[in-house]
């Protein structure tokens, strides 16, 4: 082999030469709470979108996706406010993605709290970004004024925030929307199980981004979509920097269906939010009774402190079971510093299910 061939690596931009490539264990697991999906599948409005499919495939979906951003407005109660716009990608990671290239060059910051969502730093790193991570307080809010100080062009939010699964208060997240020096971005993949959303502030706020996924509660994790809710200007230079045809067509017309007001759309869905909320709080009880100590949550999962995180993980695992283990997390956080920096992560879904892994848990734990 000649060294041209050898030397393929050197080619790459460093950024990507350095990252390691981005795995998860996806083998057949007869519970799998790991991924915060929903456990009762898709919305049945959804399933027969897919069914036909295979009648409209062969073409391309609409440029520009005015049903789909529409229908999303009138599902945010957004549809009637004046400016605001939606831009939609290949989940919400791709609209996070195109939002970091839209409003960073290589070498600009990024600030966030920690821990957070493992997909930031990743992106940032692909986008060239400098990472600047805040330890949440230890009422696991945002420290608001720290993160404004950062003066970074990017600020990350997460509420419900993964992996702990609780909220930011609507005071933190107000105060670094309104003083950032640069974008906001407030993530919110799991604001239908939270008790309240934060996405109207977009009305106010300029430089605020609210993203939402339609892989949680949507039931919609394998179709990837996602979008961005924001004021016109900004959502119109994320659209730029994501570029055009991201967003499948079936991923488009099962969404659509998804947000129909009927019994097997949108009804459906918060049937099924209702549920997860319901049993998380049961579960949560049920951990606690076990002498675990959960984080309050918000989300469809709930965050379980645990030192011997990867070795219960293993062990879960050899008995079909998969829960999401974390390792390495900031300590700053009471509950953290005591596990270590360790801990397992459980979506919610039938109670069934959750009494095959509390019963997993009793024996292992
Ligand atoms: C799951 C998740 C998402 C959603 O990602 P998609 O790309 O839309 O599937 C986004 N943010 C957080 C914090 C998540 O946990």
């Amino acid at each position: 082999m000649s060294a041209d061939v050898l030397d393929v690596a050197a080619l790459a931009r460093d950024a990507v030469r350095a990252l390691p490539l981005y795995t998860a264990d996806s083998s057949a697991c007869a519970v799998d709470v790991s991924d915060n999906t929903n456990l009762w599948g898709i919305p049945p409005a959804a399933r027969q979108v897919l069914a036909e499919a295979a009648n409209w495939a062969s073409r391309y979906p609409p440029a520009h996706s005015t049903a789909l951003n529409a229908g999303i407005l009138r599902y945010l109660a957004l549809g009637a406010a004046d400016d605001v716009r939606i831009v939609t990608g290949c989940g919400s990671d791709d609209v996070i993605d195109a939002t970091m290239r839209a409003f960073a060059e290589p070498g600009d910051g990024i600030a966030f709290s920690a821990p957070s969502f493992s997909m930031i730093p990743i992106f940032a790193k692909l986008n060239g970004l400098a990472v600047t991570s805040i330890p949440l307080t230890e009422r696991y809010d945002v420290d608001a004024e720290r993160l404004v100080g950062c003066g970074a062009k990017l600020t990350y939010l997460c509420s419900p925030n993964n992996p702990t699964g609780t909220s930011l208060s609507r005071d933190a997240i107000e105060y670094v929307a309104a003083n950032a020096r640069g974008v906001v971005l407030l993530d919110e993949a799991y604001a239908e199980f939270a008790p309240e959303s934060f996405a109207s502030l977009v009305e106010r706020h300029e430089r605020l981004l609210v993203t939402r996924t339609f892989s949680k509660a949507f039931g919609l994790a394998g179709l990837r979509l996602g979008y961005a809710v924001g004021q016109a200007p900004l959502i119109q230079l994320v659209e730029r920097a994501r570029g055009p045809y991201k967003v499948n067509a079936i991923a488009e017309r099962a969404a659509l269906a998804a947000l129909e007001e009927t019994e097997s759309g949108l009804g459906w869905v918060r049937q099924h939010a209702a549920r997860a909320v319901a049993i998380r709080d049961r579960l949560a009880s049920a951990l606690t009774a076990m002498g675990l100590a959960p984080l309050p949550s918000a989300a469809n999962f709930v965050f379980v402190p645990y030192a011997r995180a990867e070795e219960l993980a293993a062990a879960m695992r050899a008995r079909e079971m998969r829960v999401r283990a974390f390792v390495g997390l900031p300590t700053d956080l009471l509950p953290l510093r005591q596990s270590g920096g360790a801990g397992i992560r459980i979506g919610v879904g039938p109670w069934e299910t959750m009494e095959r892994v509390l019963a997993g848990l009793e024996a292992l734990s």
